[in-house]
């Protein structure tokens, strides 16, 4: 171990390489630390691309597992270091390299903090809408390693559609350029795309070209109070039935609101069943005509009350209510699994419907949360007591909303990815002859196995 430790520190020095048994339990694994926990032996905290290289080559020459980590905040245990080895935190590489507006392009290395990113960009009249609800930790290099969303998802997508290049260490430490700044590139296979959501398995995403957007005019933030889910569902079915598209289209479930009430200013009514919370943007005519439309939408179906936010700062008070539901709900109970599934978006109300059922079966609470306007459900499994019987019924229920997304046509992660909790179910939607094509580009790019091991699918008898 000694030897690893000097190793590292001659290669990439002393001040990038912590081995305390302090620093390495702060590495033992990402959001999830309740699941599965591993064993580092050494963290190393490049400051550029050849302490990258030089790090993954050592790793690669002496076959020691390798885990990149931006701000570990994944919700699928991507960064836990499960087979033990170096831990590659990223995060000192944190320079914006340009803002092109001419091109309307910004390329930043990978340890660069989201929220970060966005307020350089947004400053300069740009917008960047790719908007996970931890941006104020997360990384853009775990963004794209995750393929992350968020509520701007329904009308804008997702970070894979905004990258357009990436500068990849290959797990032999050799350094690559994928893609380009260009808006068309059409040169062999989509390499930046396969590495965009690899979760760190095929190689170290180092720096990232993503596109930009001008900033829309204008926004605007309305709240639907509803009586029940079901009419939550069927509200933004008819909104989008009707070719409104939102900025953002949330649920919340009316067990949240109680706390997401520290954040509202004024605080909003809690007798409601399920509150969709929306932002519309675009010119100020077009935010205007599309309100109207959408007030009346709501009177017309009986929702309990509509309310269209005129004032910024009240605003802005929903928005930080929405990205601090998670800890808040955390706060409030032993543990909770928040799931990631997506479904087509006219499947959303019998999926809401299946997920109350199985709840019913295993007497296991299931929150009803998520990207309503694009399909991506978060249900929130409740593990009300640490107990193994009420774990046992809570991974009963995940097997089964999740069985459930895929009969729905859906998929069994929106935006969070595969990691570690959810490679025992991968196969449920991919089949094996997928998962074997996935070994064999594994295989093909990573041939002793060094990059994140472990993760995404099982290996033939392991469980997870
Ligand atoms: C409160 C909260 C809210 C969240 N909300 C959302 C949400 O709305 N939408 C969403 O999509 N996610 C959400 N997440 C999950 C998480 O924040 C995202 O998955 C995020 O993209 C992870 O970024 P990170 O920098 O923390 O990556 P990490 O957690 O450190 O790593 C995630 C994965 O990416 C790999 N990785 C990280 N950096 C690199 C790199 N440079 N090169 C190669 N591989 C790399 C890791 O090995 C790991 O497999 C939330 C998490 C929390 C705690």
């Amino acid at each position: 171990m000694k030897g690893l430790i000097r190793d590292l520190e001659q290669l990439v020095g002393r001040d990038s390489v912590q081995a305390d048994p302090e620093d390495l339990l702060a590495y033992q694994a990402d959001a999830t630390g309740y699941f599965a926990k591993g064993e580092p032996v050494a963290i190393v905290l490049p400051a550029d691309v050849e302490a990258v290289s030089k790090t993954v080559a050592y790793a690669c020459e002496h076959g020691i597992p390798i885990t990149p980590r931006g701000a570990g905040s994944g919700l699928s245990g991507g960064a836990t270091p499960i087979k033990g080895g170096i831990v590659l935190d990223l995060k000192r590489m944190n320079r914006i390299l340009e803002i092109n507006h001419g091109n309307l392009t910004a390329q930043a290395e990978c340890g660069v903090v989201l929220a970060d990113f966005q307020r350089a960009v947004e400053k300069e009249g740009l917008f960047y809408p790719p908007d996970p609800q931890s941006m104020t930790v997360c990384t853009l290099g775990g963004n794209v390693a995750t393929r992350a969303g968020g509520p701007h998802g329904v009308k804008y997508g997702t970070t894979g559609n905004y990258v357009l290049g990436l500068e990849v260490v290959l797990p032999d430490g050799s350094i690559i350029q994928t893609g380009s700044s260009c808006v068309k590139h059409s040169v062999g296979y989509d390499l930046t795309h396969l590495m965009t959501g690899s979760e760190g398995t095929l190689g170290v995403i180092t720096k990232v070209t993503v596109r930009l957007l001008p900033k829309p005019e204008k926004d605007r933030t309305i709240i639907i109070v509803c009586e029940s889910i079901k009419q939550a569902v069927e509200t933004v079915s008819e909104i989008i039935a009707r070719k409104i598209v939102p900025a953002k289209l949330e649920y919340v479930p009316s067990g949240a609101i109680r706390g997401m009430n520290r954040y509202i200013n004024p605080p909003i009514e809690t007798e409601g069943g399920a509150y969709l919370f929306m932002m519309i943007d675009g010119s100020l005519s077009q935010i205007e005509e599309e309100s109207e439309k959408i007030k009346n939408l709501c009177q017309n179906s009986g929702v309990l009350s509509v309310k269209v936010i005129e004032e910024e700062g009240e605003a802005a008070s929903y928005w930080k209510a929405r990205t601090a539901a998670y800890p808040l709900l955390l706060a409030m109970v032993k543990k909770v699994i928040i799931e990631d599934v997506a479904v087509p978006r006219d499947q959303i109300a019998s999926f809401a419907e299946s997920l109350e059922k199985i709840a019913a079966e295993t007497g296991i609470p299931i929150g009803m949360s998520g990207h309503a306007g694009d399909g991506n459900v978060h249900p929130s499994v409740i593990v009300y007591d640490l107990t193994d019987e009420v774990e046992e019924k809570a991974q009963k229920a995940i097997k089964m909303l999740i069985q459930s997304g895929l009969d729905h046509g859906g998929c069994i992660s929106g935006e969070h990815g595969i990691g570690l909790h959810k490679s025992s179910f991968i196969e449920m939607e991919l089949g094996a002859r997928q998962i074997q094509l996935f070994r064999d580009i594994k295989k093909a790019i990573d041939p002793k196995g060094i990059m994140n091991p472990g993760k995404i699918w099982v290996e033939e008898g392991e469980a997870c």
